[in-house]
């Protein structure tokens, strides 16, 4: 299994001297809310290097405030370069509005590289223009001179191998148009294997989402969210719903916020409703039980780590909130019959209940009962963007050609 440690193969070039170089311009994706705390990191590792100069594309997938400015400020992103604002629309229109943006970008641009993070519309239509866009100029990289930018994927490989998931098939198509693919846990480079994807190609670097945890938990300890709730440590759990199989079928919505009702019966639950399942809920006139449930807008990065970090139980159908309990070393119940992320479930907390009431309360009293232990994967350690950036030196020979 490659690593960044792993200097020894064909890709590996000696850096080149930096007074020979002009900067490795490089577009940095992010569009959705789980895009931003990807990115962070990235482009932190990315402003310690010099030879590179990473710029923010913001394709305005998502344009709630709640949703994208907060990450900005509390994460120090620097300000995108340039906004697509694209906004909502069907995936089909979405997605080719991305595109028709994100060309006229590349083409103005020029970049050497195009990083793409995650499996949202804006990773699959970023990497999709990329990867069909010549430059005006060739440049050079350690697997020979080049003319389209470098498509890169940060997250790669991961699979719930449930096509029913839109973002299964941006993930598979996203990987397979890239040329670099960075891989946050082993059944990610497993599963590229077994798509016949080059190995000198895939990293295994560790996971990004988990540096941007590591690096803000001291100040999101500071958080005062629990009072402000009324909330106790340890005595409350919280709820995430958003995916489409979940909230977009009334009836399905209706099932599974019974099966959480229930649930709230034993714990009070804090529930920040994302808008889309906000929207889903008022259409389906479900209200939920004021004196069992804290109901709140989403809220920011810090707040809701910190209301992670102390709760008892959360239940999910989110994938970074997955990773982020396992790091936290808190019991998740993961509300889908598949996850793309397994070795939250092997080696972390995350015990995967599906959306049965049955299986859900079984999950719920164990994690209770305090039986939910785990560790922490290899590499989830704070410095997978740090490697990325380090391989990305290697990479890049003489990007003026
Ligand atoms: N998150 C947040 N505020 C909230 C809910 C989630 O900051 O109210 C963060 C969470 O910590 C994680 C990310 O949003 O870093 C997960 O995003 P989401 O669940 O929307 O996407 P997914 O991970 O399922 O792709």
């Amino acid at each position: 299994m490659p690593t960044e440690d792993d200097r020894s193969g064909p890709c590996f070039v000696e850096s080149p001297r930096m007074g020979d170089l002009i900067p490795t311009r490089v577009l940095c994706v992010a569009g959705a809310r789980p895009n931003f705390m990807k990115v962070a990191p990235v482009m932190r590792a990315f402003a310690a290097c010099p030879r590179f100069e990473a710029k923010i594309v913001h394709t305005g997938q998502h344009y709630d405030p709640k949703l994208s400015q907060v990450f900005f400020e509390q994460l120090g992103i620097p300000a995108p370069s340039i906004h697509l604002g694209v906004g909502s629309a069907s995936h089909a229109a979405q997605t080719a509005e991305i595109m028709k943006g994100f060309e006229a970008v590349v083409v103005a641009q020029q970049p050497h590289c195009v990083l793409v993070v995650g499996d949202v519309n804006s990773t699959i239509a970023c990497a999709l223009v990329a990867a069909k866009l010549p430059r005006r100029e060739t440049f050079h990289t350690c697997w020979g001179p080049r003319r389209r930018p470098l498509v890169v994927h940060v997250e790669a490989g991961l699979r719930s191998f449930d096509d029913d998931m839109p973002e299964e098939i941006n993930r598979k198509l996203t990987d397979h148009l890239s040329d670099v693919l960075y891989v946050s846990e082993p059944s990610g480079v497993t599963n590229l294997a077994n798509e016949g994807v080059s190995p000198d190609r895939v990293v295994l670097v560790g996971n990004v989402m988990i540096d941007t945890l590591l690096g803000a938990r001291e100040q999101a300890m500071a958080s005062p969210i629990l009072d402000e709730l009324g909330l106790t440590p340890n005595q409350y759990g919280v709820v995430t719903l958003h995916r489409p199989s979940n909230v977009d079928d009334p009836d399905a919505l209706a099932t599974l916020v019974g099966t959480l009702d229930h649930a709230a019966r034993e714990l009070p639950l804090v529930f920040p409703i994302h808008p889309r399942t906000k929207a889903r809920l008022d259409a389906a006139g479900l209200a939920l039980e004021q004196s069992r449930w804290r109901i709140c807008e989403p809220v920011g990065y810090l707040e809701f780590v910190k209301l992670l970090s102390s709760a008892r139980v959360v239940l999910t159908d989110s994938g970074g909130i997955q990773e982020e309990t396992t790091v936290l070393g808190v019991p998740c119940i993961t509300l889908r019959e598949n996850t793309e992320r397994p070795v939250t479930v092997e080696e972390g907390t995350n015990q995967l209940a599906g959306v049965s009431r049955e299986r859900v309360m079984v999950a719920f009293r164990r994690a209770m009962s305090g039986a939910v232990t785990g560790r922490v994967p290899r590499l989830w350690d704070g410095h997978a963007a740090t490697r990325i950036v380090r391989h990305l030196e290697q990479v890049f020979r003489d990007p003026a050609g």
